[in-house]
C-alpha cells in the first residue's frame, strides 16, 4: 500500500532546508520520483566533491553542492554481484546469497523495485548488462528493464531521456547503470586522453584493457606485488579518470534534460556506486579486496528541493539506501527483514550515530570488515589475520595500525563478530547458463577463477 508521507516528518524536512532550499516545487501533491545513477566502478576519492585533485567531476560536483554527501559510505562487497545486490534488496551478501557472478537471485528475497511497484510507483531499469542483465534475478520489480551489454551512456543516455520525457507527471523509480569507468578503461575522446598529457605506460604493449588488468590481479593473488611500474599505473589511472569525466559530461546531460521536463526540483537524485578500483595501493588492480580504495564508494543524495550542501561523517551501508528510499517517498517497509536502516534520521540532523558498516568477501579465502568511529578493521576469515585503519587520516589505508593498537583491533573485532549477519544464509537455487550472458561476463574479467 502506498502511504503519503505523514505531516510530522514533511514538518521535520522542510524545518531543516531538506526540501525547502530550491524552489517551491515540491509539495505533498507532486509526483515522487526517485532516480539512482548507479556508476559501476566509481571511486569516491576520484570525485572533486571528495577530494579529487583533478577536475574529473564539475558536473556531480554541483549536484553534490545541493544534496547529501555521505562521506564514508561503504559497500557490502568488493565486486558486482554481491554489492549490487545489496543496493537493491538492503541485505548483506550472506543474507541475499548473491555472491557468484553466475548466482541468480532468489525469487523470495525482497527488493527495492519490488517494494515501490506494489506501492503504485512505475518502476524502470536501464543496465549495462554482465552482471546486472536480467538473467540476475536483480530485473526483480521493475516493469521494464532494459539491459544494453557494453553500451555504457552512449546506448542508454539517449534512452533514459526519451523515458524522462515520457513520465513527467508519474510517480516513479528509475535505475541508470553503466560499466563506463570499468576497465578497459577507454572512453571516447576527449576524455580517454585528456588527463594522459605526456604520461607514457613503461611495460611494453601496457594497455589498461580488463585482460591485462585480470592477468595483473590473477598473478597478484599469487604472491606477486606491485607488478606494474608507477608509470604505468599513472597512466592507468589518468585514463580511468577520463572515464570518471566522460560519465560526468553524460550526468550534466541527464540533469539538464530533467531541469527542462520541469523534474529536476521535485524529483529524488542518487548517485552511488557499487565498489571502488585499486591501482596497486595494496599491491594488485582491479576491484576484489575491502580496503577503502574498493570498499568506500560515492552516496550523494539531493532531497526535492534540494539543500545546501549537507556532508555526513558517520560511516553508512549501501544496504541503507533502500529503506531510505522507501521512508522518503512514504513507501512501507516490506514485511521480510532487511538489514539497511533509514538514513533521514542522519540526513536531518536527528542522529549522530554511532554507526558502523561491515563488507564481506569469498576472495583469499574469505574476509570480512567492520568500519566505526574512524576505523577499519579488516579480517581473514581463514587465518583470523586482523589489519586495522585510521580511514579518516589514512583514507587509502597504507598504515596498518593494529601491531600497536591491538586493544582497539580487539573491540573491533568483538563488535564484527557480534554484527556480523547470522541465521539462515540465503542461497540462490539457480545459475546463469545463457552463454552470451557467460560472455560478457568474461569481458568484464569475471569467470576467471570459476
Ligand atoms: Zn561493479
Amino acid at each position: 500500500m502506498k502511504l503519503r508521507l505523514p505531516i510530522p516528518l514533511l514538518a521535520i524536512l522542510a524545518g531543516l532546508g531538506l526540501s525547502g532550499c530550491g524552489p517551491a516545487t515540491t509539495s505533498q501533491d507532486a509526483a515522487k520520483q526517485v532516480i539512482i545513477f548507479d556508476i559501476d566502478t566509481l571511486r569516491a576519492d576520484r570525485l572533486g566533491c571528495y577530494g579529487a585533485e583533478r577536475p574529473t567531476s564539475p558536473h556531480i560536483d554541483r549536484l553534490a553542492a545541493e544534496s547529501v554527501l555521505f562521506e564514508w559510505a561503504f559497500a557490502q562487497g568488493p565486486n558486482t554481484p554481491p554489492s549490487q545486490t545489496s543496493i537493491l534488496t538492503g541485505l548483506y551478501p550472506s543474507h541475499h546469497g548473491r555472491v557468484f557472478a553466475l548466482d541468480v537471485l532468489a525469487d523470495e528475497v525482497v527488493t527495492l523495485a519490488e517494494v515501490m511497484r506494489d506501492g503504485g510507483f512505475v518502476t524502470a531499469a536501464f543496465v549495462d548488462g554482465g552482471n546486472m542483465a536480467a538473467a540476475s534475478g536483480l530485473n526483480q520489480g521493475f516493469e521494464m528493464y532494459r539491459s544494453t551489454p557494453g553500451g555504457g551512456f552512449e546506448v542508454i543516455g539517449p534512452r533514459v531521456m526519451r523515458w524522462l520525457s515520457r513520465h513527467v507527471n508519474d510517480d516513479f523509480l528509475l535505475l541508470v547503470h553503466t560499466y563506463d569507468v570499468h576497465s578497459p578503461y577507454d572512453p571516447p575522446e576527449p576524455h580517454r586522453s585528456m588527463f594522459v598529457e605526456d604520461r607514457q605506460p613503461t611495460t611494453p604493449d601496457f594497455e589498461p584493457t580488463t585482460d591485462i588488468l585480470t592477468d595483473v590481479m590473477i598473478r597478484a593473488r599469487r604472491g606477486e606485488q606491485d607488478i606494474l611500474s608507477s608509470q604505468d599505473i599513472d597512466y592507468a589511472l589518468a585514463r580511468y579518470d577520463g572515464g570518471v569525466h566522460y560519465v560526468d559530461q553524460w550526468m550534466g546531460t541527464f540533469l539538464e534534460k530533467m531541469r527542462r521536463l520541469g523534474i529536476y526540483d521535485n524529483s529524488t537524485i542518487i548517485l552511488l556506486s557499487d565498489h571502488g578500483e585499486e591501482f596497486q595501493e595494496h599491491g594488485s588492480v582491479l576491484h576484489e579486496k575491502l580496503y577503502t580504495t574498493v570498499s568506500r564508494i560515492p552516496l550523494i543524495i539531493r532531497p526535492p528541493g534540494g539543500r545546501k550542501t549537507f556532508r555526513v561523517p558517520q560511516v553508512v551501508e549501501s544496504i541503507d539506501l533502500m529503506p531510505t528510499i522507501l521512508e522518503m517517498v512514504g513507501v512501507e517497509l516490506p514485511p521480510t527483514p532487511i538489514d539497511g536502516e533509514s538514513l533521514l534520521p542522519l540526513m536531518t540532523g536527528q542522529s549522530q550515530g554511532p554507526y558502523f558498516a561491515l563488507s564481506e568477501s569469498r576472495f583469499f579465502g574469505g574476509r570480512d570488515a567492520i568500519a566505526s568511529g574512524g576505523r577499519h578493521l579488516l579480517r581473514s576469515r581463514k587465518t583470523g589475520f586482523l589489519e586495522l585503519y585510521a580511514f579518516t587520516d589514512d583514507p587509502t589505508e597504507l598504515s596498518n595500525l593494529q601491531p600497536e593498537r591491538r586493544d582497539e583491533a580487539m573491540a573491533l573485532r568483538a563488535q564484527l563478530d557480534s554484527r556480523r549477519p547470522s541465521g539462515e544464509r540465503g542461497s540462490v537455487e539457480e545459475q546463469i547458463t545463457d552463454s552470451e550472458i557467460i560472455d560478457q561476463l568474461k569481458a568484464l574479467g569475471y569467470l576467471n577463477d570459476e
